[in-house]
Formats: C-alpha cells, structure tokens, sequence
C-alpha cells in the first residue's frame, strides 16, 4: 500500500515537474517571438528598459538622450541634464579657450 502511495506521490511529481518545464518553454517561445516579431522596431531589444545613458560632462549625472538637452560641441554630440549644465559648460569652454 505505501509502495503504491509513493509511486502514485512520484507520478504526480514527474507531472507537475513536465508542466513546470513546459509553461518555461512556452513562455521562452512567447518571449522570443515577440522580441523578433514583425513590426517590433530594433532586433531582440527588450522593451521598458532605459536606453544607455549619456554622461552630462558638466555636472557628471547621468541623462537619458531622450530628455537631456543636446548640443554639439567640436563634432561631438552632448547631452546635458539641465538647460544651466549647457551655459555653464559652453561658458568654460569659451573661457578656457580665450
Ligand atoms: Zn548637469
């Protein structure tokens, strides 16, 4: 009787254990597929996920492009977190090359 429990205790554990690893599996494909899909812009970015931040060279914080203030300076693009980072910078810059 007790052999029987536990065979019956590990043909339930065997299945949970096969539904486990397939809803991981169906959850893996689901994943994929809406990461490469069509109509998805960018290949296998992830979604909510903030963009790599760009450095405000005056202050140091850190900006996303997305809100920070551009401006270019010798070519280079900057982004700065604040319209008073971008005068003060452009304030030293001037004042280092006078
Ligand atoms: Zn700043």
């Amino acid at each position: 009787m007790v052999r029987v429990l536990i065979g019956f205790l590990a043909i339930l554990l065997v299945l949970s254990l096969v539904r486990f690893v397939w809803r991981m599996v169906t959850g893996w494909v689901r994943f994929l597929r809406a990461g490469t899909g069509p109509g998805v812009a960018g290949p296998s970015e992830p979604r909510m996920v903030p963009r790599e931040l760009r450095k405000d060279p005056q202050c140091g914080m850190y900006v996303s492009p997305e809100l920070s203030i551009r401006s270019r300076y010798r070519g280079e693009e900057l982004h700065f977190c604040s319209r008073e980072c971008k005068e003060k910078f452009f304030q030293v810059q001037s004042e280092k090359s006078a």
